[in-house]
């Protein structure tokens, strides 16, 4: 098969860098503009551990837990807000901070805001399925204002195209959240930290730093920021609560800060480089995080078997972690190593926690390498598998439509092209390979239905 990066966040990080901002997730059927836009990230490893800080608070605030998804923003701004079921946080934000617990603080203010109804318009109109359009608007605003103060690149090219049909000041309205709002959702976010026996100081930290760092001309400005005012005197009241709390000095589990470390220094490898990795690697040197670090710059930067080995070692120190058999799995690819590739990707889905769905579409590709007629049909098992988990990965189904293509089904192939096209927000090429599926299918059997359901679709906010 081609030879592709076996990373999505590789693959997201180089279409940014050349602001084709090539999204390798579309987020909803509804969003053209945003998948092409925004650059989301994908990472199996990142959207667990984020959806393990996320959901007891959720749970704590009464909101559904079930399914929280986690969309990656390839950005080095700091951004995080909830969206209906998606929480929305920026690499930058993940990068930037030196504890679980700081993440964690900031999601129970986001679902402070959410479970207080804040914003009762903006979320009436998220549930109406415009969210995406919405969605680009609270990524867009804070990225015009960043663009305009410090020329980041970061999210500026998504946000001048949202500007153009708004006006500056009509995105900022809609992310300005009142005062008293702000003070409310910091309120209930200790009451959720409480709750799950967590410290509030990480919240606090993460506050106290916006308000200090930002008014210096030319640093860039934080997106959060511009959403989440900071008066002193919030930052004062806050403070007391943090203080107040019995379990203001508990400290993350330390299994937790592993994987928090384990997290930051992928961002710093894939998305920031050697240099980022190493700066990061010698504040935490000889532990386990850094050895991860270590083996994947070697794995990014060229010396397959120096990855290869220092990734074995990683197995041996933590035989049950998925992702150190997906880093093996991707060293073997990138080998031309493909049988076994599938084998670590075999190992990485069947103890992947967090039953990602992205893990089987790799299994499925290295299975493709094979190219066996017997690991082609294995390969549109694993694949199926994957999309059945996460039905947006769009770039899953360019892969499932190459192995049916292999395989000689085309029907199957077009329509998985269709789907492929469907969810990267492509509708009119969607349709024209549904309509192509529909040709060489019963009518009324499952693939001419969704096929079907493909040519009716009418995209949000235009009429039929
Ligand atoms: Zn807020």
């Amino acid at each position: 098969m081609l030879s592709r990066p076996r990373s999505t966040i590789a693959r997201a990080a180089r279409a940014f860098a050349t602001l084709s901002l090539a999204a390798t997730l579309a987020v909803t059927s509804t969003v053209s503009a945003f998948a092409q836009n925004v650059p989301v990230v994908r990472d199996a490893e990142i959207e667990a551990l984020v959806r393990d800080y996320a959901r007891p608070i959720f749970r704590a605030a009464g909101l559904p837990e079930d399914g929280v998804d986690i969309v990656l923003v390839n950005d080095q701004s700091f951004n995080a807000f909830v969206a209906g079921s998606r929480l929305f946080i920026n690499t930058g934000a993940l990068m930037s901070a030196e504890t679980p617990n700081e993440i964690i603080g900031v999601i129970a203010h986001e679902a402070g805001h959410i479970a207080g109804g804040h914003q009762q318009k903006l979320r009436n109109q998220l549930e109406r399925a415009k969210t995406m359009a919405i969605i680009a608007t609270l990524l867009g605003a804070g990225a015009i204002v960043a663009g305009a103060t410090s020329k980041s690149r970061g999210l500026a090219g998504a946000g001048m195209g949202v500007a153009a049909g708004g006006g500056e000041m009509a995105q900022r309205s809609i992310l300005a959240y009142q005062r008293t709002e702000e003070m409310t959702a910091d309120r209930s976010a200790i009451t959720y930290l409480n709750a799950t026996g967590q410290s509030g100081l990480g919240m606090l930290k993460t506050f106290g730093r916006f308000q200090s760092a930002l008014s210096l001309s030319g640093a860039q400005v934080d997106p959060y920021r511009i959403s989440h005012p900071l008066p002193r005197e919030r930052i004062a009241n806050l403070e007391v609560l943090v203080k107040k709390s019995p379990h203001v000095d508990k400290v993350d589990a330390p299994a937790l800060q592993q994987r928090h470390d384990m997290m930051r220094v992928k961002i710093a490898a894939y998305m920031g480089g050697q240099a980022a990795a190493s700066r990061l690697m010698r504040k935490m040197p000889g532990s386990l995080a850094s050895r991860y670090g270590d083996a994947q710059t070697s794995y990014l930067f060229g010396d397959l078997a120096g990855a290869l080995a220092k990734t074995n070692a990683l197995i041996k120190a933590q035989p049950k972690n998925a992702y150190f058999q997906e880093l093996r799995g991707d060293i073997l690819m990138k080998a031309n190593r493909p049988k076994a590739a599938a084998e670590a990707y075999a190992k990485a889905v069947s103890l992947d926690p967090a039953r990602s769905g992205l893990l089987p579409v790799s299994y499925g590709q290295a299975l493709m390498a094979v190219g066996t007629p017997d690991s082609l049909e294995k390969a549109v098992v694993q694949i199926n598998k994957g999309l059945g988990r996460d039905r947006e990965n769009a770039v899953g189904y360019r892969h499932l439509a190459q192995a049916y293509g292999e395989l000689g089904n085309i029907p199957a192939a077009d329509l998985a092209t269709a789907e492929g096209h469907f969810y990267s927000g492509a509708y009119k090429d969607a349709k024209i390979f549904a309509m192509r599926a529909q040709m060489k299918m019963k009518r009324g059997e499952p693939g001419w239905i969704r096929a079907q359901d493909i040519i009716n679709y009418a995209p949000s906010g235009k009429k039929k």
